[in-house]
């Protein structure tokens, strides 16, 4: 009898049990493989490069705001939609010590940027008032 070749999964190079070979746009893969390309890991918003995934690791579910990000929220309710560099103006602290806050907000929902007149304005996700 011949023995039949083990089929390599096309994506990862590893031997593919018997009889668990898949099909995926048309490569034969491994089991793990279509796993993973079936249920892909949700990409992280580039501007925002600090994944939500982090503290809600630390607290478990909701995370609890951060003084900064009281703070940073009550600015924008008050102004209704403020430039990074006003932002960092009326909290009196350099844009590089609250850039995770703020990806950390936009990934909570709390805010958004939109382009007002040609410039980047961070506001609130939803005005409630
Ligand atoms: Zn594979």
């Amino acid at each position: 009898m011949q023995k039949k070749h083990p089929i390599q999964c096309q994506r990862c190079k590893a031997d593919i049990p018997e009889n668990d070979e898949r099909e995926f746009n048309g490569k034969v893969i491994c089991e793990d493989c279509y796993m993973i390309l079936l249920s892909p890991p949700k990409a992280c918003d580039p501007w925002a490069a600090y994944c939500a995934k982090s503290f809600s690791e630390k607290t478990g579910s909701r995370p609890d705001l951060n003084p900064v990000q009281v703070k940073i929220l009550q600015i924008l309710k008050e102004t209704g939609g403020i430039s990074i560099q006003e932002l960092s103006e009326q909290l009196e602290l350099p844009l590089e010590t609250f850039e995770r806050d703020i990806a950390a907000l936009r990934h909570m929902e709390k805010l958004r940027a939109e382009m007002r007149g040609g410039r980047k304005i961070i506001c609130l996700w939803q005005n409630n008032d």
